[in-house]
C-alpha cells in the first residue's frame, strides 16, 4: 500500500488448481481495514440543565410534584403519572445501594478508555431520591459495600461526554481530600 494511505491491505490466496479451479478468481481476498471517525452533533434537550449544572458543580434531579417522586438521573417527564417534572438540587450524597467491579473496559468513548481496570460501577441511591443513578465510584473495589456513604465529585476535565464531569467518591475520601 502507498503512503498516502495508512489503511492496511490484507491479501489472503485459498489453494486451489490454477489451471482447473473455475473459481481462481474468486479465490484471493482482499480486505482493507479502514479507520473512519466521525463528528456529529447531538442534543441532550431537555436533559441539558442537568449537564450544565455539573459544570458549575451543582447536581441537579427532576421531582414530580403529582405523585411527589424525585428521578436521579432526571426525567424530564414523570413515567409514572406522564405529569412534566421540576428540578430540584441535590446534596449529591448518598448510598450504594449495588454495584459492580468492571475488569473489561467497554472503551466506550475516550473518558472510559482512560480508566484502568478493575473500576467500580455503583447503583447510587442519592439522599432525597427515589431512583438508583449508576455511575463510576472511584474506589478500592475491596472497600465498596451496600450502605456505604458516597458523595457526587467533580472533574476538572476536560472530558469528552459530559457525564464524566463527575463521579463518585466514599464521602471518607471526600473529608480527607476535599
Ligand atoms: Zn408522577
Amino acid at each position: 500500500m502507498s503512503d498516502k494511505v495508512s489503511s492496511q491491505i490484507e491479501i489472503a490466496t485459498i489453494a486451489g488448481d490454477p489451471t482447473t479451479d473455475p473459481w481462481r478468481e474468486f479465490r484471493q481476498v482482499e480486505r482493507i481495514t479502514l479507520e473512519l471517525t466521525q463528528g456529529y452533533k447531538y442534543s441532550l434537550g431537555k436533559y441539558s440543565r442537568f449537564f450544565i449544572e455539573l459544570e458549575n458543580r451543582r447536581f441537579m434531579a427532576t421531582r414530580c410534584d403529582a405523585c411527589a417522586k424525585t428521578y436521579a438521573p432526571p426525567r424530564p417527564l414523570c413515567p409514572s403519572c406522564l405529569q412534566p417534572t421540576t428540578w430540584q438540587e441535590l446534596s449529591g450524597e448518598g448510598a450504594v445501594e449495588t454495584w459492580s467491579v468492571l475488569h473489561f473496559s467497554p472503551g466506550s468513548n475516550a473518558d472510559v478508555r482512560a480508566l484502568e481496570t478493575p473500576f467500580v460501577l455503583a447503583y447510587v441511591l442519592l439522599d432525597g431520591a427515589d431512583t438508583l443513578f449508576p455511575h463510576l465510584l472511584k474506589a478500592p473495589p475491596e472497600q465498596v459495600e451496600r450502605g456505604m456513604r458516597v458523595r457526587v465529585a467533580y472533574s476538572e476535565g476536560p472530558v469528552q461526554h459530559p457525564i464524566h464531569l463527575m463521579y463518585f467518591v466514599p464521602v471518607s475520601t471526600y473529608e480527607e481530600a476535599p
